[in-house]
């Protein structure tokens, strides 16, 4: 596996694949470890998570720099991650048991209840955009409940992965608590037809989804998904303009422009079209592109050249199809795998801009004539992971929110996750959550108890 700094175009550093063998052991290793560690008492697995918390904030600037190599995010937003990560280990070391303690239910017997007991070794398939993050969300809370975790990263990101070995090992977990597999993702097939792997848990495409999916059907494995997104970002007519301009710009550079989550279609009653348009592209204009790297600099470079070549398509076919650049749409001439900010107008059913996920910092804008038309349009998607709604008129905002399709609707700001908040997809942006209570209770088995 190859790292190649996005930001440089040049070759960092390169790792060996895992063998079958390695493979073969590491699931074994997960497999017998899980047989102990879920007989651990939730205090003792807290001992260790807190102190990997710990390590994520002490080592944050050797993490981002890291991140930032492998994958080209800010490096300000790397300390944040790192630091966001701590926040999920340190939210599950305290709410573990109080989430998984036993549910007493009335029934006919003497006594009934729900245990929530642990699955066994499960697998993460994880995408390189929060190269951390995406990773403790899915293992912190499967360890607390008593699982073992196999990391199949993102081949772009080994380093990334291994880091987080070391999290873990350091922390003072037993080494087959969680390990990394360094395979392609056609060696996935095999662990998750492997006896010992009970679920998986796959954060990427919806192509990666239905093959992922598939899989885990075939084997009757549990299976969470966390896929691709075309986030809709309805600005209504009696909406506080500069703020909602404000914070697209931040939803639609985040992470440039690689976040599921991002804010991708922005969809304006026609009343404010013009003054929000105006708005938004000064602020999609003012931000700085340049090293990830350095200060001041608010969009660094797409994590691949062959995921930005595949963005600039989707552009100039969109533009073929009648879409209208008004700011960007076109590949600057430098090293990396830079693409500027970028604002399609005129964004209409049959144009990618309008079909699909862009993944990078491209905004579809699409102009409606009042709030139903705005609904329409924002659920005329194949996916439903966020939605965000700016009006001055919240009980308005929360009665619209109840008609959008979507994992999670944001009023007024834009979509994040947040451990304390159940967090996951509907329609092809996949299924399952995570984070909160909800996302603990995946990975378990919920088992009922009797008593005559
Ligand atoms: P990706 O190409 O689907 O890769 C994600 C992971 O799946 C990688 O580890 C990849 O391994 C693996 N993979 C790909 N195809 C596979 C297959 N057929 N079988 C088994 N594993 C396979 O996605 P990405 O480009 O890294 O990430 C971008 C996508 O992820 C976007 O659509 C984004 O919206 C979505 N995403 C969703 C969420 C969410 O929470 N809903 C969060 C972040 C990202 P290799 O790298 O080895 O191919």
């Amino acid at each position: 596996m190859k790292v190649i700094n996005p930001a440089t175009a040049k070759v960092e550093k390169t790792y060996s694949n895992d063998n079958k063998s390695d493979v073969a052991e590491k699931i074994k290793a997960a497999h017998q470890e899980q047989q102990s560690w879920r007989e651990e008492s939730f205090l003792q697995r807290a001992e260790s998570m807190m102190r990997a918390a710990d390590i994520l904030e002490e080592r944050k600037e050797a993490f981002a720099e890291l991140m930032t190599t492998e994958m080209g995010k800010l490096y300000r937003d790397a300390i944040a991650e790192a630091e966001k990560c701590a926040w999920v280990c340190r939210y599950y070391a305290e709410h573990a048991a109080g989430f998984l303690t036993d549910e007493v239910k009335g029934s006919d017997a003497t006594r009934s209840y729900v245990s929530f007991e642990p699955l066994g070794v499960i697998l993460a398939i994880m995408p390189w955009n929060f190269p951390f993050w995406q990773v403790f969300r899915c293992a912190a809370p499967a360890i607390m409940a008593g699982n073992t975790v196999l990391l199949k990263h993102a081949s772009n990101v080994p380093g990334c992965a291994m880091a987080i070995e070391s999290i873990f090992r350091d922390a003072g977990f037993p080494k087959g608590v969680f390990q990394t597999l360094l395979i392609d993702s056609d060696a996935t097939a095999d662990v998750i037809a492997a006896p010992e792997v009970k679920a998986v848990s796959l954060t990427g495409s919806e192509a990666a989804g239905r093959a992922v999916a598939g899989l885990a059907g075939k084997h009757l494995k549990k299976a969470v998904l966390e896929l691709g997104g075309s986030d809709p970002y309805l600005i209504l007519g009696d909406a506080d303009l500069e703020q909602a301009a404000e914070v697209c710009a931040k939803g639609r550079l985040l992470n440039n422009g690689q976040s599921c989550i991002g804010a991708k279609r922005f969809i304006i009653v026609d009343r404010v079209y013009d003054d929000f348009v105006r708005l938004f592209k000064g602020e999609m204009e003012a931000a700085v592109m340049g090293d990830p790297m350095k200060d001041g600099v608010d969009l660094g470079p797409m994590a691949r050249t062959d995921l930005r070549d595949d963005l600039h398509e989707q552009v100039t076919k969109s533009i073929r199809k009648g879409a209208k650049c008004i700011l960007g749409g076109e590949i600057p001439d430098r090293e990396g795998a830079y693409y500027p900010a970028t604002i399609l107008t005129e964004v209409a059913p049959g144009q990618p801009a309008y079909e699909e996920e862009l993944f990078g910092p491209v905004a579809s804008v699409i102009r409606v004539a009042d709030e139903p038309e705005a609904v329409r349009v924002a659920n005329d998607t194949p996916f439903g992971l966020g939605a965000a709604i700016f009006t001055r008129d919240t009980e308005a905002a929360e009665r619209i929110a109840r008609s959008i399709a979507a994992g999670s609707v944001f009023i007024n700001t834009m979509v994040k996750s947040d451990p304390r908040l159940p967090f996951g997809g509907i329609k092809n942006s996949g299924y399952g959550r995570e984070l909160s209570d909800y996302g603990i209770r995946e990975f378990v088995n919920i088992k009922t108890i009797y008593v005559k």
